[in-house]
This record gives C-alpha cells, sequence and structure tokens, in this order.
C-alpha cells in the first residue's frame, strides 16, 4: 500500500511510519516540523519506501498519488502546545481534516483519523466506551483542541456518508514512549525529564486526578488492526489500567532514583479529572488489548530520555 501520513515527524507518527515501512509498505510523511522532529525519522532516511515533504497540513496539499491510505495524525497534541497557538490547532483538525478528505476522495483511498479522548472531555461516565457523547466546554482553553477534533470526526462521517470515503477513526487516550519531544509539555515527558534533571516533579492540582497510560507500540498495534478491519466508526485505543497524576508521579521519582521532590504547582482550567477507556470494542473487534504495563514502558522511556539527554549535554560541551 501507499499511505500518506501527516505528522509523521511526531512522537506517534514516527514509530507508525516504522511499523507501516517494516510491513512492506511505502509511506509519503507530510509534517512542518512544529513540535515533530528530523531525528525522529533519521532511521528511515536512507529508506526507499519513504519519503518526507515539509508541508502545512492544514493547507491542501501539493501531493502526488495514487495513495491507498491518507493517515491525519499532524496537530498540536500537548495542552501546553495547543493552547499557545490556538487558531493553528482549530485548522489542522477543522480545514486540514477537510482537505485530506477530500484527497482521499479524489485518490480513491481509506482515511484514517487520530482522532482523542478529549471528545469525551471531563466525562460524566466512567470508564468511557465509545457510546458516551461527551462533556466538553466548547469556549474553554482546552475547546481548541476538543472541539475541532470532535468537528473532524463530524466531517470524516459526513464524507463516509455523503460520499463513501471508507473510514477508519481511533479515539486515542494518553500515550507515552521513546520520542516524545522533552520539552512537549505533557506529564511523562514533563516528570521524566525533571527527574533526571533532578529537578522538583511538578503535579498539578492534588494530584489526584486519573489518566491511563497507553505505551506507544500498543497503540501503533492497535491502529494496525484497525486499518485492517472494515469498521467506520470511531474505536477507543487505550490502556485500561488507570493511575493518579500523583501515583505516576511517585512511580517516576522511585524508578529513577532522583532525590528530587513532588511539587504541587495549580490544576489548568478544566483538567479532566478522570479518564479510563472501555477497551470492549476494540478488544472483540481487533482481538487487541495493551501488552506494556506501565512500569516495563516507563522503563523504555526513561532509558531513551537518559541517552537523549546524555547527548545533547554532550553536544553543548562540544560547542562551548
Ligand atoms: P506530536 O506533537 O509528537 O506529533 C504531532 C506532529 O504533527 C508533529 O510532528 C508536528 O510537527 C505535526 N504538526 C502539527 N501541526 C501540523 C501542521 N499544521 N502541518 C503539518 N504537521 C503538523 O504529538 P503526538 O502525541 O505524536 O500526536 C499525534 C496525533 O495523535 C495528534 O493528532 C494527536 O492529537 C493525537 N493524539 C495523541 C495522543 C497522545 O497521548 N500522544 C492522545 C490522543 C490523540
Ligand atoms: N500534569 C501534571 N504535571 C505536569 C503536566 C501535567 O500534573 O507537569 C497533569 C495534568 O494537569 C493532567 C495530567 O497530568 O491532569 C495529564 O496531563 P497531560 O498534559 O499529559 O495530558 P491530558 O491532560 O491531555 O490528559
Amino acid at each position: 500500500m501507499r499511505v500518506l501520513l501527516t505528522g509523521a515527524a511526531g512522537f506517534i507518527g514516527s514509530h507508525l511510519s516504522d511499523r507501516l515501512i517494516a510491513d512492506g509498505h511505502a509511506v509519503v510523511g507530510v509534517d512542518n516540523l512544529s513540535s515533530g522532529r528530523l531525528t525522529n525519522l533519521a532511521q528511515l532516511r536512507a529508506e526507499r519506501r519513504f519519503e518526507f515533504v515539509e508541508a502545512d497540513a492544514a493547507e491542501p496539499l501539493s501531493v502526488s498519488g495514487p495513495f491507498d491510505w491518507v493517515m491525519h495524525l499532524a496537530s498540536p497534541a500537548s495542552p501546553p502546545r495547543y493552547m499557545r497557538d490556538p487558531i493553528a490547532t482549530l485548522r489542522v483538525n477543522s480545514e486540514g481534516t477537510r482537505h485530506l478528505l477530500e484527497l482521499a476522495r479524489a485518490n480513491g483511498a481509506s482515511f484514517f483519523l487520530a482522532s482523542t479522548s478529549e471528545v469525551y472531555g471531563d466525562p460524566q461516565e466512567h470508564p468511557q466506551p465509545e457510546s458516551y457523547w461527551g462533556n466538553v466546554n466548547p469556549i474553554g482553553p482546552r475547546s481548541v483542541y476538543d472541539e475541532a477534533k470532535r468537528y473532524g470526526e463530524a466531517v470524516a462521517m459526513a464524507y463516509h456518508g455523503q460520499y463513501r470515503v471508507p473510514l477508519r477513526i481511533s479515539r486515542i487516550f494518553n500515550t507515552y514512549g521513546p520520542r516524545m519531544h522533552p520539552e512537549d509539555g505533557r506529564v511523562v515527558s514533563n516528570l521524566i525529564v525533571q527527574a533526571l534533571h533532578d529537578q522538583p516533579l511538578t503535579v498539578y492540582g492534588d494530584g489526584q486526578q486519573t489518566r491511563s497510560f497507553q505505551f506507544v507500540d500498543d497503540l501503533v498495534e492497535g491502529i494496525i488492526r484497525l486499518m485492517a478491519v472494515d469498521y467506520d466508526r470511531p474505536v477507543n485505543l487505550g490502556n485500561p489500567v488507570e493511575w493518579t497524576v500523583l501515583e505516576l508521579g511517585q512511580l517516576i521519582k522511585s524508578m529513577t532514583g532522583t532525590g528530587a521532590s513532588l511539587v504541587f504547582e495549580p490544576l489548568p482550567v478544566d483538567d479532566p479529572r478522570r479518564r479510563r477507556p472501555d477497551i470492549g470494542l476494540a478488544r472483540e473487534l481487533l482481538g487487541w488489548e495493551p501488552q506494556v504495563p506501565l512500569e516495563q514502558g516507563l522503563r523504555r522511556t526513561i532509558e531513551a530520555f537518559r541517552a537523549e539527554l546524555a547527548s545533547s549535554a554532550r553536544v553543548e560541551a562540544g560547542a562551548s
């Protein structure tokens, strides 16, 4: 298959590119390098089935088909990043999604949307099944991301309904792993980078809010399986084991062996109080469930950050 994949230089996009190439497909990876990095794709540089195009996925792309799949992952993804650039976030998930659906339609390709557990907002139903409609503040600071992803699902369903564009939608729950940007701003990368620098680990609020953390390899496996079935409605992909943020902080503190302490900072506005996927549908439809427990995934992520921070320290030392 020939795949157009936006957000290819990002954390998830680069792992998905690796997997598609390993499975024998050809990938045209598009990214504007706003939060992604070319180093995430260094392993594919010599691969002739991989091509990189630097472009803004909010605009119509000048790429030559044919494509079998159009996969849209480009978007600022961490709350500090999407709040820093609200209009770009709205655009890539709304106008960008529509342009890419047009591209899929023109190529007779299937369309994949990287949606999010954020469509459930601060959920009143727990855990969250796909049938839950969500509880999102439409004008709060998170709305630029949450509402744009909700629109993305709506426009994708409309293209599917009106033009018969084959569709897959994954609602991705908090995913972590190697290649997250050290300054990404999400909780796992923040706490690991802080711990490795022996700086205080920032816990927002009282740390009693919950999240369910999925290792990136499990997500990629889920996406690949989703592409292989004929199912055109949203599917949750996440790890159903729920942790408080405080427990996560304590675990990272003990696993890194840092002497730094946990510090409490204000809880961001509209921060969801709890989140856990109901993955019954993915289990049944895809025969899929996460395989990597949090401690194991964190060990691999901590090692990757340790190596990256050591190599940037060597570069800085060499430059001075
Ligand atoms: P990331 O920031 O590492 O990757 C996003 C990539 O998109 C980056 O490479 C960035 O440069 C690129 N990008 C952003 N705007 C662009 C634009 N206008 N044009 C071209 N490229 C653009 O984040 P990630 O965690 O890998 O997220 C990938 C996708 O998965 C996003 O759509 C995100 O909303 C979704 N998602 C991620 C999570 C998670 O926990 N990681 C959870 C739910 C949904
Ligand atoms: N969080 C935290 N410390 C940080 C970054 C985030 O306590 O340094 C909290 C954040 O307030 C939220 C949870 O961790 O309750 C997950 O945040 P993240 O930004 O990773 O993802 P999201 O809120 O989108 O689930």
